[in-house]
């Protein structure tokens, strides 16, 4: 039998771990984001076209490549960030495993023209497929632009994989507001199809999250600033005010990389606790200083997660510096500084310092931090807190909606029956607590969910608008113009065409900003802003969800944001339009998110129920 192992050729080789680096446009925006910033770049220009599918270019005046390093660049495991292991815990730059453009150059078209500080002449070099195609001396400024073109040119299977524009707009926006948010000291802008999207002029780190999350911020934010040998802390919380219903302004930083913690979110949501709803989200861009050689950030390629030689420690000193600055800006001056019962029982709180230990925390003196009775936040175990049993730690788990109904037991309803489309609702229908309608039917009677039934009602006339029938607009007598952030801003510009659809006349006015023109008849004169925004909301909400299209996230979020709350007390006349409307629906048993819309109780089991 012959030998069968082979080695793969190099550029199939870059293919496959491309894979792990490299998942879409916006992965590649966010390398060579990182790229320009290690190399100390103070102007960072990002055009994108086609969602970044046909072009991501990064244009920086850092310090630029000899001709040698310009070719090494993209050999795999080359850089020139670490030398050896060492190297790896005292990591201060962004990139370090040197795979970036080895995997970019393996998945699509790249052009790179670069130039040294001095130098008179720069290089320029084509890669495609990992194979140099030309490579010549060219007449460029200082510092590095380079194009990726066509990502996934040559690995159709994983060119399909990629989603709609405004999806993958959308993922680019994110990454590129990770990196522009940690470096207010640099220039950022970015363009879309020639349109500039950002342009953040150098400033403070206050400036940038206003120009990034919007001006509605400006004056609602409380800076938050602790430090201590062992780490800082430092950075903004919007004031419990600005605490919206979708997740979303939620930055942490470690060291100037952006990370995604659930355990860190909590701890600060667990500083807000009492201060605001229980199902709205703070804003909240903080940035977390430590010893690099606490840390591992190598415990993912893309370095998104990381890991703390200590999470407890952290945990329980960003609340309490949370926490800390909330009580400063005296914004519920009754704050308890009650010990957290984690913390109290997290080890480096409540266990005696052992001498390996304290070699440990070489110098640190985190301790003195928790127990200086002149901060607020000080935590000293008292007597009367030792009955106090440990709580760990359990993210909040979210159950989806068909998980949260599968498992509910109906004594005698069953939802998956559809009551017959028209069915004789007979004698009167009544409405009881504001929120629900009872009517009587030929075989017993339904009890239906207002807010639901109403959810169902305009899903599926919003959807025949978009099918053909549009929703007739009225001209406003008083256009109304309103300003959004940035992001918003283009995710608005994309739901233009289908909102018009829906009775909404919006125009785009430049700066982000817009003109509502017409409106639907149905909606309160003066109300249509407030709709909008509600409606961003709601749709960004649906975002995390990336199996629904944007026009069905659309339709969700406007059925959702106009329906009628509980509470509303409705006339006899709207009782039966609604009921009327809502059996003339293809499907009236369910909202579009699954809620139940009505339960049926029937004479027979009501008899049965009775003894009869
Ligand atoms: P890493 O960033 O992990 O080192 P990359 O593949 O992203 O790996 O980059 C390889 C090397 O190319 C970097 O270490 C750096 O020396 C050089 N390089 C990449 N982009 C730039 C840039 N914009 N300006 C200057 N040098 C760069
Ligand atoms: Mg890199």
């Amino acid at each position: 039998m012959p030998d069968i192992i082979q080695l793969l050729p190099e550029n199939i080789a870059n293919q496959i771990a491309a894979g792990e680096v490299i998942q879409r446009p916006a992965s590649a925006v966010k390398e060579l984001l990182e790229n320009a910033v290690d190399a100390g770049a103070t102007e960072i220009q990002l055009f994108v076209n086609d969602a970044g599918k046909a072009l991501v270019q990064v244009i920086d005046n850092g310090k630029g490549m000899s001709e040698t390093d310009a070719r090494m660049c993209f050999e795999r495991h080359a850089t020139s960030k670490i030398k050896n292991i060492d190297d790896l815990f005292h990591i201060k730059t962004m990139g370090f495993r040197g795979e970036a453009l080895a995997s970019i150059a393996g998945v699509a078209q790249v052009e790179i023209k670069t130039k040294k500080a001095g130098e008179i002449t720069g290089t320029c070099i084509e890669i495609e497929n990992s194979i140099v195609q030309s490579q010549q001396p060219v007449a460029t400024q200082e510092g590095t632009n380079i194009s990726m073109k066509n990502l996934f040119f040559n690995v159709p299977a994983r060119r399909n994989f990629l989603k709609s524009n405004s999806s993958e707009l959308r993922h680019i926006i994110d990454e590129f507001i990770r990196v522009a948010m940690a470096f207010p000291e640099i220039f950022f802008s970015l363009s879309s199809n020639g349109q500039e999207v950002f342009h953040l002029e150098k400033g403070s780190l206050k400036q940038r999250i206003i120009q990034i999350l919007g001006n509605n911020y400006n004056s609602k934010l409380v800076s938050v600033k602790e430090e201590t040998d062992y780490m800082n802390i430092f950075g903004f919380a919007g004031k419990p005010e600005t605490a919206k219903k979708t997740r979303g302004d939620q930055y942490f930083f470690v060291n100037n990389r952006f990370i995604k913690s659930p355990y860190l979110n909590h701890a600060v949501m667990n500083a807000f606790a009492e201060m605001i709803p229980k199902d709205s989200f703070p804003m909240y861009t903080l940035f977390i200083e430590i010893d690099p050689s606490r840390l591992d950030i190598n415990v993912h390629p893309t370095k998104q997660e990381i890991k703390f030689e200590d999470e407890k420690i952290i945990y329980a000193f960003v609340q309490s510096a949370v926490k800390h600055a909330l009580a400063q800006f005296s914004i519920t001056p009754t704050l308890d500084f009650d010990l957290d019962p984690f913390i109290q029982n997290s080890e480096a709180v409540s266990q005696p310092l052992t001498d390996a230990k304290k070699e440990s925390i070489s110098g640190g003196n985190l301790y003195k931090t928790f127990t200086q009775k002149n901060q607020a936040h000080f935590i000293e175990k008292r007597s009367d807190l030792t009955h106090w049993e440990s709580t760990p730690f359990v993210p909040e788990k979210k159950l989806s909606l068909s998980e949260k109904y599968s498992n509910r037991e109906d004594t005698f309803t069953d939802i998956q029956k559809h009551p017959d489309n028209g069915r004789a609702l007979t004698g009167s229908n009544i409405q009881f607590h504001q929120s629900f309608i009872i009517c009587e039917t030929a075989t017993g009677f339904l009890a239906v969910h207002q807010q639901n039934a109403h959810e169902r009602v305009l899903y599926e006339r919003f959807l025949n608008a978009l099918k053909g029938k549009p929703v007739v607009t009225q001209r406003s007598l008083f256009p109304l113009s309103f300003q959004l952030s940035a992001p918003d801003a283009v995710m608005l510009l994309e739901l233009l065409p289908d909102l018009v659809q829906l009775g909404y006349q919006i125009e785009p006015f430049g700066n982000n900003s817009f003109v509502i023109q017409g409106s639907p008849a149905d909606v309160a004169d003066g109300n249509e802003k407030n709709i909008l925004e509600k409606m961003l909301e709601q749709y960004k909400h649906f975002n995390t969800e990336t199996h629904f299209s944007s026009r069905e996230k659309l339709l969700r979020s406007l059925a959702w944001q106009q329906s009628i709350k509980a509470g509303t007390v409705l006339t006899q006349d709207e009782i039966n339009r609604l009921l009327e409307d809502l059996f003339n629906c293809d499907i009236s048993n369910v909202t579009p998110n699954g809620k139940p819309v009505f339960f049926e109780f029937k004479k027979e089991e009501l008899n049965k129920m009775f003894g009869r």
